[in-house]
């Protein structure tokens, strides 16, 4: 009975987070721009409720007695770790003074703002103040929340709980100096034809090919929706409510259906956790005030990654599917056949702008960003010499000359809202996909068969029982092992890279 009062209360939590998630949701896809101003209040109002609600007496006097009356089940039950993760949320928050969360909300508006202003015209200095208070609060924030090594460590705990400046200095090392002969040994060798991705594609064929490809994937459209957006994105209101974004580029096909397909493997994650955490912890991030099932942004990464590139980019995908494609656009793609389609999507190059990179020089971009960060939050690095060392870092492994601020330090909203610590999340979630791929292939050996034959629904039952059904209940290294038998691993990424840009490009033996 104490348990039930406790979630009744809990659902007053995750109600007000999700109401804010989709007054946030209109505000990126429906919402009239004279919103602006009156929106960002409403979300105010709403995510004040929830952490006051959070924070309460009563809050604390129903934890209290509902941890007495569970204490006699598993520690990995999914009440006491309900409980658990409630006493950290409201102790960490309890942690951050009053004035320095209200000061880290007012100064993430204005920031935003003079960033969209200096990266329009192209003017790192009149940003670079700005960036100085959001660094000058994350430090502040992080020694608040506490932290044994290193401050980031502290920041990293807010987005991927259990990576550390040691255990990421360990992962990107190891991805680096794998992936570095790989980029090397494709810059020798031809590039591969993909003019053809630049044809005209009308907006409604891609919306329509791309919305089918998520449906065959599994993604129910009873509990979801797709709608147009600039920043592309998925968002959940309950595992019930589930929508994807996406943006179409007349002129470039792959932008919105690998988008597309991208946010649908975040879609799947959301809407396969276990119904009974609705509406409770377990489907609520509650130290970053966020209605969210997956369990950190590097799982719910690895979901969107391995939908959108072990099956979306692979060659049975396209053996199956290309036809469909072709259908929708028997002009654009009438002389082209489906393995130079399946090359041109994986083609490799290095370029300036992050979110186009494709999956080989993606990771290079975060190993630099975290270690920027890591290094700001330290302070070994000062925000005025921040241009000059993320120049020098694209030169060092991307070999490109950075023109200006626009194409290099300023291309990143993150940094302007005070997001310090999630980049590292997107190169987790590469490695993490992988891992589980290969596990899942491995053990169901019914998963390949059917794959090849346009059946995604063993693939996407086995993550249903490992990961998806299971919300926020275990930690990600938690579900690692459960499932994979050991924590994260980069070696399974680095062995598809290797051997899918080895078949692509006829690379030889690679030097290291
Ligand atoms: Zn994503």
């Amino acid at each position: 009975m104490s348990y039930s009062e406790f979630l009744g209360q809990m659902g007053t939590v995750n109600d007000l987070l999700s109401s804010a998630s989709l007054l946030s949701w209109d505000a990126r896809t429906m919402m009239p721009s004279g919103a602006v101003e009156v929106r960002g209040q409403q979300i105010a109002t709403l995510m004040t409720l929830a952490r006051t609600t959070l924070l309460s007496d009563e809050t604390l006097r129903l934890l209290e007695k509902a941890e007495r009356s569970t204490r006699d089940l598993a520690e990995d039950s999914a009440e006491r770790r309900a409980l658990e993760q409630t006493r950290y949320a409201i102790e960490m928050h309890k942690r951050i003074p009053a004035a320095l969360q209200a000061e880290r909300v007012a100064v993430r508006e204005v920031s935003r703002a003079a960033w969209a202003k200096a990266r329009a015209e192209d003017r790192f200095e009149d940003f670079a103040p700005y960036l100085e208070k959001v660094v000058n609060i994350a430090r502040q924030v992080a020694d608040a929340i506490g932290y044994e090594a290193h401050p980031y460590d502290a920041l990293l705990s807010l987005f991927e709980p259990g990576e550390t400046v040691v255990s990421l200095n360990k992962l990107f090392g190891r991805l680096r100096e794998a992936m570095l002969p790989v980029l090397r040994a494709i810059q020798q060798k031809p590039q591969l034809r993909w003019d053809f991705l630049e044809r005209d594609y009308p907006e409604q064929q891609q919306r329509d090919f791309g919305l089918q490809m998520a449906e065959v994937f599994g993604y129910d459209l009873r509990r979801g929706r797709l709608d147009t957006t600039i920043h592309p994105f998925e968002i959940s209101f309950t595992r019930e409510d589930v929508r994807i974004t996406t943006r179409y580029k007349r002129n470039y096909l792959p932008a919105s259906l690998f988008g597309t397909l991208h946010e649908a493997g975040h879609a799947l994650y959301e809407q396969g956790v276990d119904p009974a955490y609705t509406r409770t912890p377990l489907a609520t991030d509650m130290p970053g005030m966020y209605a969210v099932g997956g369990v950190s942004y590097g799982a719910h990464e690895s979901q969107s990654r391995l939908w959108e590139n072990h099956i979306g980019r692979s060659k049975a995908f396209w053996d199956l599917h290309y036809p469909a494609l072709k259908a929708h656009f028997p002009d654009q793609l009438s002389d082209i056949d489906v393995s130079a389609f399946h090359r041109a999507v994986n083609r490799v190059e290095p370029g300036l702008i992050r979110v186009e990179a494709d999956e080989l020089t993606y990771d290079f971009h975060i190993i630099f960003r975290t270690e920027i960060e890591r290094d700001l939050i330290d302070g070994s690095l000062k925000v005025k010499d921040l241009p000059e060392r993320w120049n020098a870092e694209v030169k060092k492994d991307l070999g490109l000359d950075v023109p200006n601020n626009r194409l290099g330090v300023l291309q990143d909203t993150h940094w302007s809202t005070g997001q310090i610590g999630t980049f590292c999340n997107y190169t987790i979630g590469n490695v993490m996909a992988a891992q589980l791929y290969k596990t899942a292939v491995t053990v169901d050996s019914n998963i390949e068969p059917a794959l090849s034959e346009g059946n995604y629904a063993p693939l996407r039952h086995w993550l249903q029982q490992e990961i998806y059904q299971h919300g926020r209940r275990f930690s990600r290294d938690e579900l690692l092992v459960k499932s994979t038998g050991r924590t994260l691993d980069p070696e399974p990424y680095i062995e598809y890279l290797t051997g899918k840009y080895t078949s692509l490009y006829e690379l030889g033996a690679l030097k290291p």
